[in-house]
């Protein structure tokens, strides 16, 4: 059964793939919806018994960091926000997933296909949702990010 993509409510456009380290993710090349390089997720996996269940994350402690990256306001702050605040914050953990998954378009390795430590990272975000630690929305992509069509935006309710 093809994964459906609950952005564009339909599975018409996605393909299922596995990284070199084994992690299944979807594509969905809706590009009217996502724009070139489509939307790329981790599958939730069946009957997680807990939301923090990424043996790789529970070795960088990623949930509290990322946590850490998102301003208490209130107030929904952009993915790539986030993601440069990690950045910044947490370099060696960065350069570690970008040596591991690539980047889209920042200095280092490339992601190899369309999984990149940007995917990585959003799928450890919507852990913390499932948490209800922090609230997921969509909205359009600014800047550097503007290829995605839309993207992720998470507050701290
Ligand atoms: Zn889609």
């Amino acid at each position: 059964m093809p994964a459906f993509c609950s952005l564009c409510v339909s599975d018409e456009y996605t393909t299922e793939g596995v990284t070199d380290d084994g992690r299944p993710f979807i594509t969905c090349t809706n590009t009217r919806e996502h724009g070139t390089d489509g939307y790329t997720w981790e599958p939730a996996p069946e009957k997680a018994s807990k939301s923090r269940g990424d043996g790789l994350g529970a070795e960088l402690d990623i949930w509290d960091k990322l946590l850490e990256c998102i301003p208490a306001d209130g107030a929904a702050h952009p993915y790539g926000e986030v993601e440069d605040r990690f950045i910044e914050r947490y370099p060696a953990d960065a350069s570690l997933l970008q040596d591991k998954y690539g980047h889209r378009w920042r200095e280092g390795k490339k992601s190899a296909n369309q999984y990149s430590m940007s995917v990585y990272l959003a799928a450890r975000l919507r852990d913390l949702a499932k948490e209800e630690a922090v609230d997921l929305t969509w909205g359009p992509a600014e800047g550097p990010w503007s290829y995605n069509g839309i993207i992720s935006y998470w507050a701290r309710p």
